[in-house]
């Protein structure tokens, strides 16, 4: 006989185990999915350095607050990791690992879902896909041209120096993976040139507090995009939490020795070509920290919060000379190009009428217009927080509501 289930999780990572949480409180009956193990993306596709970017007291899911000794911390990779195993083995989540969703359809006799996994075929009433805001790398169109001598090494693949050829390192992306990542080089000797992009740069503290306890407290986190439509296409705040959370400042790192350069435009055989705005990018970036500061500065004011002054920090200059437009990889003895270049979502295996043509779920606050699926921990599902680790606790109990109430409603199941 086919197994049914009322709900079927896809992705057992804290947005997948958030939601198996929400049902459970409402005694509705369950199960998770989950292709690796819980957590697998923080367990095999993070590096060893990575710290959680924000403060401790913000590694929280529903029901599971930090309770740890450094609520003003950062947690290392591996804490973050038994942080989750925890709250699975708390909330007794039924989580089955090792099992791969291949596949939704919509069921043969119209109620429901049928899924397509490794261990078999499944249905089920409702799913609520959990698989990740970040799923598949995306590597540049240049990559291909690369020489063959040359090992390309994607952030989600990246662990540490140790496990990289010898020579210098190409890191393409300032985002905050490829900026940590320049930390993690730098650090261990590593000659290493650093390909600039779009980025937002945030003092990790301002007037005594984290740069997140003020967009907590100043509301940031919880604006929705019909709120906030521009901030879609911003790039996330570069933040560290690493050696007790700092601010990133590239010019840090052209003053430790790293090689800054602009845009990569091409490769041609050993060469690179690369675009003259450098100066520009990092202008940009600089942008961040004063639009960040003045708002804070005037949410002191306007809120009355006796707070210490602090001038917001100034940009200092460049300490680049003509900029580099090309460098010849040999010659450089660069042995590794590192793409830190983001990622993108892949939910080609739903096959069922909810996205758009990029791709992306159609939904409004993770419920789509099939009746029944749900798509959870995705960038701005609801507001700024929902791709956060403390954020999706809010979204999750939205759904497991959603899902409660078509359970009392049985001929809503078949709208
Ligand atoms: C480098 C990096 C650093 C980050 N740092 C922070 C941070 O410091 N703080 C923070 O709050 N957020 C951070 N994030 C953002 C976010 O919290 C993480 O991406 C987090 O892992 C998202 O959790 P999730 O449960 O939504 O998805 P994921 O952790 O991606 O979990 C999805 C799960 O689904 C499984 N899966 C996927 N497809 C299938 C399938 N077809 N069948 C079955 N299982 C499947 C995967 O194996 C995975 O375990 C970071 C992201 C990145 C990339």
């Amino acid at each position: 006989m086919e197994e049914r289930h009322e709900t079927v999780i896809v992705g057992g990572g804290h947005a997948g185990l958030a939601m198996s949480h929400q049902l459970s409180r409402r005694g509705r009956a369950h199960v998770v999915l989950e292709r690796g193990r819980v957590a697998e993306r923080w367990r095999s596709e993070r590096w060893d350095s990575l710290h959680f970017q924000f403060p401790n007291w913000s590694l929280a899911l529903p029901g599971q607050p930090y309770d740890g000794p450094h609520p003003d911390g950062f947690s290392s990779r591996d804490e973050v990791v038994a942080f989750i195993e925890r709250y699975c083995a708390a909330t007794a989540a039924p989580v089955r690992t090792g099992v791969r969703v291949d596949a939704i359809r919509p069921a043969p006799a119209a109620d429901g879902f049928r899924l397509d996994t490794s261990h078999g075929v499944l249905a089920a009433s409702n799913v609520v896909v959990a698989t990740g805001p970040y799923q598949e790398p995306v590597i540049p169109a240049p990559a291909g041209a690369l020489p063959p001598r040359v090992t390309q090494v994607h952030s989600s693949a990246y662990r540490n120096p140790s496990r990289l050829p010898a020579g210098a390192v190409l890191v393409v992306g300032s985002g905050a993976s490829g900026c940590q990542i320049v930390e993690d080089l730098l650090a261990a000797g590593r000659r290493v040139f650093l390909s600039v992009g779009r980025h937002r740069r945030f003092p990790r503290r301002y007037r005594g507090r984290d740069m997140f306890w003020w967009m907590e407290r100043m509301g940031a986190l919880d604006q929705t995009l019909e709120e906030r439509p521009e901030a879609r296409e911003r790039p996330n705040p570069l933040v560290t939490g690493v050696g007790g959370g700092h601010d990133i400042d590239l010019r840090h790192y052209a003053a430790r020795g790293a090689i800054l350069l602009g845009r990569l435009e091409a490769v041609e055989g050993s060469r690179l070509w690369l675009a003259d705005d450098l100066d520009e990018q990092l202008a940009r970036g600089d942008e961040g920290v004063t639009a960040f500061t003045r708002s804070v500065d005037a949410y002191v004011a306007r809120a009355g919060l006796a707070v210490p002054e602090e001038a917001s920090p100034e940009p200092r200059a460049v300490p680049t000379a003509a900029p580099i437009r090309t460098i010849d990889l040999a010659a450089a003895s660069i042995s590794t190009v590192i793409w830190a270049t983001g990622f993108r979502r892949d939910f080609g295996w739903i096959r069922l009428p909810v996205l758009d043509e990029r791709g992306e779920p159609i939904h409004r606050r993770g419920v789509t217009r099939c009746a029944g699926l749900y798509f959870l921990g995705l960038p701005w599902l609801y507001t700024l927080k929902s791709s956060v680790l403390c954020g999706v606790g809010r979204d999750a109990d939205h759904l497991a509501e959603h899902i409660a109430s078509r359970a009392a409603i049985p001929a809503l199941r078949r709208t």
